[in-house]
């Protein structure tokens, strides 16, 4: 099992990182994608990649952290990325978040920063991990201005309909916590619906609580649940579904 986003870094994690890694590999957990949110934490990130061989990073500026991003971010990620390790295999997190951005300006801070990541995943032949909230419809129109860009729209909510448009942009699916939730009901049809080789397995960790566990921390070790919770909905074997989603996993992120 993949766990194609968690904030590894992130607090309760980073106090006892060996701990939740092994709680997570003793319920079948066996790689990770960790991606970061601002120039500040790629550091964070891409020394959990060297100390966990199963983890690898993404390198990237998160709408929700505009206000620790500078006219240089985006220059700073290009120096990131063509330095690179081959333990990072993506750009992002990057996105849009219209819950976030309350004025005009914002937005359109949130539009240049996306944009340059989408240039710079093109440009060094990098999926990237998208964020979006409140946002599809703008996404979507960026992403379309670079065609042969790959990625994933993580913790994917949404109609079939919204699933096929992503799918059509050249996007995977990112399927998360979201599912566990019987109110979910769009979002569950739509995964029941939407073909498996374009999905991927996530828990977005420490955020995106599943259902039955409000009040805990989410950790990657709930990506367990979160196969349960779609081998359920699409009908199909849970090894055959751990098999596919690693497969894209492995394909998308170029993983070894
Ligand atoms: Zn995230």
């Amino acid at each position: 099992m993949i766990d194609t986003h968690c904030h590894f870094d992130f607090s309760p994690f980073n106090q006892a990182p060996d701990q939740y890694w092994q709680a997570a590999r003793e319920v079948g957990v066996t790689r990770m994608v960790v991606p970061s949110v601002n120039e500040q934490n790629w550091p964070a990130v891409l020394a959990l990649t060297e100390r966990f061989a199963e983890m690898y990073a993404g390198l990237g500026l998160h709408p929700c952290f505009l206000d620790t991003h500078t006219d240089n971010s985006l220059a700073a990620l290009e120096d990131a990325l063509v330095s690179r390790p081959l333990s990072c295999v993506a750009v992002g997190e990057a996105g849009l978040d219209y819950c976030v951005a309350h004025t005009p300006e914002m937005k359109q801070r949130q539009h240049a920063l996306l944009d340059g990541q989408l240039w710079l995943a093109r440009r060094y032949d990098l999926p990237i991990i998208l964020h979006s909230r409140q946002s599809h419809n703008d996404l979507l129109r960026l992403v379309k201005a670079y065609p042969g860009v790959r990625g994933v729209l993580h913790a994917f909510s949404g109609s079939e309909q919204q699933g096929k448009q992503f799918i059509d942009a050249g996007l995977m699916l990112g399927v998360g916590g979201t599912v566990t939730y019987e109110r979910a009901n769009k979002t569950r049809q739509a995964i029941a619906r939407l073909p498996l080789n374009h999905l991927l397995l996530e828990t977005d960790a420490p955020d995106m609580t599943l259902a039955g566990y409000q009040g805990k921390p989410n950790t990657p070790a709930q990506v367990s649940r979160v196969v349960d919770v779609v081998a359920a909905l699409k009908s199909c074997d849970r090894d055959h579904l751990v098999a596919e989603t690693s497969g894209n996993a492995e394909r998308m992120f170029g993983l070894h």
